[in-house]
């Protein structure tokens, strides 16, 4: 079945959907996005995905396309037309079109406005029941990861880099320390059960499910050290896990070949998962 997505105000099958080969979003990933999962129906950490919109927007000074409200409203016609239950939503947000040039349309241009869903069955993967090995690859994005822009070349290239290893995923490093993952942030579990993951700065995406995992572990009286990790502390640590709107927390298993901790996904990374799935699905729109 054909879903309908979301361009610039109107509902239409995906096959009609059109946007201009002009488009600065396809000529110079002038761009940003979100993706904001869905879980029965509901939309999690919703609020949170429009202060990072707000502030990528910002970052860019790109025009803002609707209130909040109105792509809450989106997003809710979007579930509803596409029975979607179980998957997420993505948002783009672009300069719009206008002849190529590197100098940026005049001001009044309208962005262009895109929106679709992608279904999945459940909660449940394969990667949260076993885990993910993955390998690791120097970053050599640009320096403002903060900005959550749609120039993914180089995440995809370290996927695929992972995936010819015959692994899952990759974790980037700069400087011998680990930044994130290629659509994920990174942590480790240390022998004193303390939670480690990377402090914000503009060298990793502010992730939203990052944010709410922090929060639960604080609440349930685990704790959090924001600091970097090197590789070999990583495959030394008890246990290792990542979180995205996508993964929530997916443990890992394997780094360069190594088992982290005995190799099988960690009691931290379940009960974490679980309390953030309980929590998502609590304060979910
Ligand atoms: N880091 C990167 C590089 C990502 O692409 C993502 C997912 N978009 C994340 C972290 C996780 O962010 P979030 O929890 O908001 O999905």
């Amino acid at each position: 079945m054909s879903r309908i997505v979301y361009v610039n105000g109107a509902y239409v099958p995906e096959e009609e959907a059109k946007l201009s080969i002009f488009d600065r979003g396809l000529l110079f990933a002038d761009a940003v996005y979100e993706v904001t999962a869905v879980i029965e129906r509901k939309l999690l950490d919703f609020p949170g995905h429009m202060a990072r919109l707000r502030r990528s927007l910002a970052e860019l000074r790109l025009p803002s396309p609707a209130t909040d409200e109105e792509i809450l409203a989106i997003h809710r016609e979007l579930l509803q037309r596409n029975a979607l239950t179980f998957g997420h939503i993505y948002l783009m947000v672009t300069r719009g079109a206008a002849d190529r040039d590197f100098v940026w349309p005049k001001d009044g241009t309208p962005p262009s406005f895109i929106l679709f869903t992608q279904a999945r069955d459940g909660v449940e993967s394969r990667e949260a029941r076993e885990g993910l090995r993955v390998v690791s690859v120097p970053d050599l994005r640009w320096a403002r990861r903060d900005i959550k822009t749609v120039q993914l070349l180089y995440p995809s290239l370290a996927k695929m880099e992972a995936k010819r290893q015959g692994k899952d995923d990759a974790w980037m490093v700069e400087d011998g320390f680990v930044t994130e993952g290629t659509s994920n942030n990174a942590y480790i579990v240390t022998e004193s059960e303390r939670i480690v993951t990377r402090a914000l700065s503009n060298a990793i995406l502010h992730g939203i499910t990052r944010a709410a995992i922090l929060r639960g572990a604080a609440e349930a009286g685990l704790e959090v050290e924001e600091r970097p990790f090197t590789l070999a502390e990583a495959q030394g640590a008890r246990e290792a896990f990542v979180t995205s709107a996508g993964a929530f927390v997916t443990p890992v298993v394997e780094i360069d070949g190594l088992p982290v901790g005995d190799g099988a996904p960690g009691p931290i990374a379940r009960r974490l998962r679980a309390i953030y799935l309980d929590e998502a699905l609590r304060t979910g729109l």
